[in-house]
Order: structure tokens, then sequence, then C-alpha cells
């Protein structure tokens, strides 16, 4: 039996390197996959993200399903038992960066939105195939957003084909504490940073966990820490910075993480300054994609339409998923988080496969990935 073309195509997504800001081979190589199957619209966006539409016969709404297109890289000096960009296929497995994150899904949907009927079809089915999602989620979904403005968005995100109506959100947060420099030799005469920066942390690591009965609970983990002058030769150092990871629940603002360490009374007569960075990113055409590190969290009820409709299309494919929500953040939390659109998470593979050594996805989970798709597609779209 000739190979499913859903894999060949997967296999040949995972074979092209695409870090982010480096994605413009696979772009070109998912374009041409558009126009091989007969998408009526196909082109690049300004940030090199790939877009491909098929429309319907009755005009209707428009249904995005997104994957991101680049890929983390293969951590130095970890060996893989598997050839990173190989693709290769060994007891109905497929190897390979990118595998589960997210280059099978991505090639389920562009397979799952070509085989539609647009006879049967109310509106338009869109692709986008967007970059740099590993280096800040949702800034270059924004811009696919703009030119497409869907009423609902799918994201393509590992699900274990499960339907997913929320995800938690992300923020970085930047907290430095000013001193006062001195020699060494006589400490008393400066104000250590550092030390400051220990209460600073105390306080902050005491914070109160939220919970959220979907999401889960919120997460302050420390990710580095520096003082200034580094080294330091026979000085105290008069600046010390700490970057946190939050992540975060439905409803919560940046001001009020941020109000909540600084007015803190164990701090009183430490200078802190808290708050969010912002910081551009380059994308492989030469564009900006730029933005503040804050990422909400999104939740959808579960009596919302859209997700009674996902939930009938992928029952109606033969699939069986249960209602759940990401723990990590996706390109959701522009699409549900900061533009309110209806927006879902349905993909194959797991989780926690992601970023991993031996990333993996099973060709089985790949094709109900398509599956999946269609179903959602022909049970939002459908024109009857
Ligand atoms: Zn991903």
């Amino acid at each position: 039996m000739p190979q499913d073309s859903l894999v060949t195509f997967a296999q040949t997504l995972i074979r092209q390197r695409s870090l982010s800001g480096d994605e413009g081979a696979v772009v070109e190589l998912i374009i041409s996959e558009m126009r091989r199957l007969g998408f009526d619209q196909v082109w690049k966006d300004v940030n090199g993200s790939a877009i491909g539409v098929i429309k319907g016969a009755q005009l209707g709404p428009t249904l995005l399903l997104d994957g991101h297109c680049d890929t983390v890289d293969v951590a130095p000096g970890v060996s893989w038992m598997h050839d990173p960009l190989g693709g290769e296929i060994e007891g109905g497995v497929i190897y390979g960066r990118g595998a589960a994150d997210m280059k099978g899904a991505l090639a389920a949907m562009v397979h799952a939105v070509a085989s539609i009927d647009r006879s049967q079809l109310k509106g338009c089915a869109a692709v986008s195939a967007s970059v740099m999602e590993e280096s800040l989620e949702g800034a270059s979904l924004r811009t696919v957003m703009d030119a497409l403005e869907p009423d609902f968005v799918v994201i393509g995100e590992a699900t274990n084909l499960n339907l997913n109506r929320g995800g938690r959100g992300r923020a970085e947060i930047h907290l430095e504490t000013i001193g006062r420099p001195a020699h060494s030799s006589s400490p008393d005469l400066g104000r250590n940073a550092v030390h400051d920066m220990i209460r600073v942390v105390e306080v902050v690591e005491r914070q109160p966990v939220k919970k959220d009965p979907l999401l889960g609970q919120t997460v302050f983990a420390l990710t580095d820490i520096i003082s200034d002058p580094y080294p330091a030769c026979s000085m105290v150092p008069s600046r010390c910075r700490v970057t946190y990871d939050r992540r975060l629940v439905a409803g919560e603002t940046s001001d009020e993480i941020l109000g909540a360490i600084a007015a803190s009374p164990e701090l009183r007569g430490i200078e802190l300054h808290a708050k969010i960075p912002s910081s551009d990113y380059h994308t492989y055409t030469g564009a900006t994609l730029g933005g503040v590190k804050f990422l909400p969290a999104w939740v959808l009820p579960e009596s919302d339409s859209f997700v009674q409709a996902c939930l009938h299309g992928l029952r109606t494919a033969g699939l069986d998923p249960k209602i759940g929500a990401y723990r990590f953040c996706t390109n959701a939390a522009y699409s549900a988080g900061v533009a309110g659109v209806p927006t879902v998470g349905f993909g194959p593979g797991r989780e926690e496969d992601a970023h991993i050594v031996d990333e993996r996805l099973e060709l089985k989970s790949l094709t109900a990935a398509r599956q999946g798709y269609r179903g959602i597609i022909d049970a939002v779209l459908s024109a009857k």
C-alpha cells in the first residue's frame, strides 16, 4: 500500500530545519503543498507566515486553523536515538524535532482543509503556518488574524486528540533592586543589592497561589539572577536583577501581579523596580515582531456554541475527546486572550512530548487529527 500523502508531507516538514526566525524554507514547502492541493488562495504575509484559504459555496463565517511552523533547537551534547531531522518512521511512530510540536498537526490541518467539499460549506476554512511562536506566542498570529478576520480559531498544539477550551497564560517579570556601591572591605558604607534581592525573592516565593478548576494553579518560577557589576571584584554590588516566569490563570492583570509584590510591607526601604519587559524579534523576512511579554490566560465556557460544535464535529469524525486546557502558553493567548475570538485547541500528540529528545508522534494520532480537523470544519461551516 502506498504511504498516506499526509505522512509523507509531515516527514518533509520535519526534515526541513525551521528554528524561530529561520522558517523561510519550510514555509515554501507548505505553500507549494497548499498549491498542489488546490487551495483557492495561498500567500505569505509580511512576517513570512504561510496562509491558505478554501472558500465554501455559500457565504458564511471564517474558521482559521493555526499551527506554528518554527521549532526549538536540539539541545547540544544530548544524543538522540533517531535523527532529529530524519522524519524516521519506526513501529508506527514518526520521530524528529517538530513531530509533536507541531509539524504533524500543521500537515494534518493543510490536508484536512484541502479535503473539504466546497458545495457543502458556508464560509471559509483557512490554515496559517505562523512563524516565531517559540519566541513570542501570538505575535505573528495577530498579523494573520488582521488579514483574515476569523470568526473562530482552532490552535493545533498537542491535546492528544482531546478538545481544549482554555490555557494558562505567561508573563515574564523583571525585578531589580538598586543599592549603593562600596568597597567590599567596608560593605557597611554601601547597600548590597543582592541582600535586598534575597528579601524580595522571599516575598515572591510566598505569594499565594491562585487555583482555577480548569487551568490548574499559578506558578512563579525564578529563571535567572544577575548582580551588577558582574563579576564584581572587591565591590559591593549596587544592582541585582531576577527574572521570573509567571504562569497565569484567567483574569490576572500585570498591574495586579506587580502591585502585590511592590506593596509588601516587608520590602519597605528597598528600592525595587518591577516591570514586564517587552522585546523585539526579527522574522526571516526582515519584519519586526514585538510586544510586552504578558500573554493572558483564556477560557471558553463548555456551553459555548463553538466548543459544542467542535465537540460534535470530533465525535462525528469517530473521536472521543475529553475537554481540558493547555498547561503551556500557545498562540491562543492572542486569538482568545487578547482578540477575544472564540478559540479551541485540538491536536495530535501529547503536550509532554514537546521540546524533548526523540520527539515523536504516533501515525494513528496524525491521521486521526486530520479526521478531527475535518470534523470540526464540517460542523462549524456546515451549509445544512
Ligand atoms: Zn508549539
